[in-house]
C-alpha cells in the first residue's frame, strides 16, 4: 500500500464524490470527553454494556443502571462538540451531505450545527416509558433521581463511562430509588437503543433512504463493530459505493474500504474543511442546499467550520447503546 497524506487522501475522496452518506461513531464524540467502548483492535475497553432484556426484565439491574447513569449524566449534559462535530456541520451546511446518521446519543451534532441528523441510537437526553411509551426530558428526570437519592451527590467525582454511565461500585447502587413515569407509573428506560434491542425500522428505512442518494459513504470515528452501523457499508458496497473511514484503529469493513485513515478524525476533518483548495472545490453543490442547515452569511456554498455550539438542546428529541 502507498503511503500517502491523510488530509490529500480525504480532500481527493470529498472531491471526487459530491454527495455523501456520513456515518459517525464514538470516536467523534472522544475528543469532547466522552468515553468510548472499544480500543484500537475494536475490543471492549470495559465491561459490557447492559442489555436490553435485562435491563426490561430486572428491577435490580435498572437500579444499578440508574445509579451509575445519575453520576454519569452531568458529563454528558455538558459535553461540548468539537472540531469533529463542527467540520461535518460544515459539509452539511456547503450542501455536500445526503445525511449524518450517528451512532452516538450525546446530541453533539446538533449543537454543532448539523440539521440533517439520524439518532440511529436516540438520544441520552430524554427518558421513556417502557409501559406507555411517553417520554420525558432528561435533566427532569436527573431532578427527580437525585432528590430520591441524595447520597448520588456525595459520590460525584467517580470515572466516566460510555453512555452517562460512570464506574461505581457500592452498596447502595442496590437501594437506590428510581422515580417512576409520571403518567402511568411504569420504568422508565432512557431513550436510546440499548444492546440487543433493535433499533427502530423507520430510522434504518431513512438511513438506507439517504444512502441511495448518496456517491459515496465517509465513516467517522466508528470501529464499525456493531452490525447496526456496518450493514450500511454492506449496502454501499452492493451499490457499488465507495467508502472513506477515518478511525483511529481497525474497523471491521478495513477489507471493503477505498481509502481508511487512521488518525485523528478531528484533525483529519479539520484540516481538510478548512482548507483553501477544499473550499474551492466544494463551490456549487449539486445537493439539495434548502433542506441543509444554513450556517455562517455570505453565499454559504463555500465549507465554514460553525461555532455556535450548544443552541440546540430540543427538548422531547430524544433517543441508543445504555451504557452500565
Ligand atoms: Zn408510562
Amino acid at each position: 500500500m502507498i503511503a500517502v497524506d491523510p488530509l490529500c487522501a480525504l480532500r481527493e475522496f470529498i472531491s471526487r464524490h459530491r454527495r455523501l452518506f456520513v456515518l459517525t461513531g464514538a470516536g467523534c464524540s472522544t475528543a469532547s470527553g466522552i468515553p468510548d467502548y472499544r480500543d484500537r483492535d475494536g475490543r471492549w475497553k470495559c465491561r459490557r454494556p447492559v442489555m436490553y432484556q435485562d435491563f426490561v426484565h430486572s428491577a435490580a439491574v435498572r437500579r444499578r443502571y440508574w445509579a451509575r447513569s445519575a453520576l454519569g449524566w452531568p458529563a454528558v449534559d455538558g459535553a461540548q462538540p468539537n472540531r469533529a462535530h463542527r467540520a461535518l456541520a460544515a459539509l452539511e451546511s456547503a450542501g455536500r451531505l445526503t445525511r449524518l446518521v450517528t451512532q452516538n446519543v450525546d446530541g453533539l451534532h446538533q449543537r454543532a450545527g448539523s440539521r440533517k441528523v439520524i439518532d440511529l441510537h436516540g438520544r441520552l437526553d430524554a427518558v421513556e416509558c417502557l409501559h406507555c411509551r411517553e417520554t420525558a426530558p432528561r435533566p427532569l428526570f436527573q431532578d427527580r433521581l437525585v432528590d430520591l437519592n441524595p447520597w448520588l451527590t456525595a459520590a460525584a467525582s467517580v470515572p466516566a463511562a460510555p453512555d452517562a454511565d460512570a464506574h461505581l461500585e457500592a452498596p447502595e447502587l442496590a437501594s437506590v430509588r428510581i422515580p417512576p413515569c409520571v403518567h402511568c407509573g411504569g420504568p422508565l428506560k432512557p431513550a436510546v437503543t440499548f444492546f440487543g434491542e433493535a433499533v427502530p425500522p423507520e430510522r434504518v428505512a431513512a438511513a438506507h433512504e439517504a444512502l441511495a442518494r448518496a456517491d459515496a459513504m465517509l465513516v467517522v470515528g466508528s470501529s464499525l463493530m456493531v452490525y447496526s452501523g456496518y450493514r450500511f457499508c454492506r449496502a454501499a458496497r452492493e451499490q457499488g459505493k465507495a467508502i472513506a473511514a477515518v478511525n483511529q484503529g481497525r474497523t471491521r469493513a478495513d477489507a471493503e474500504l477505498t481509502v481508511k485513515i487512521d488518525d485523528d478524525c478531528g484533525r483529519v476533518l479539520h484540516g481538510v474543511v478548512c482548507d483553501t483548495d477544499t473550499q474551492a472545490m466544494v463551490r456549487d453543490p449539486v445537493c439539495d442546499r434548502a433542506t441543509a442547515g444554513a450556517v455562517g452569511p455570505g453565499n454559504g456554498a463555500a465549507l465554514r467550520p460553525s461555532h455556535h455550539a450548544g443552541q440546540d438542546r430540543t427538548a422531547g428529541n430524544p433517543q441508543r447503546p445504555g451504557g452500565a
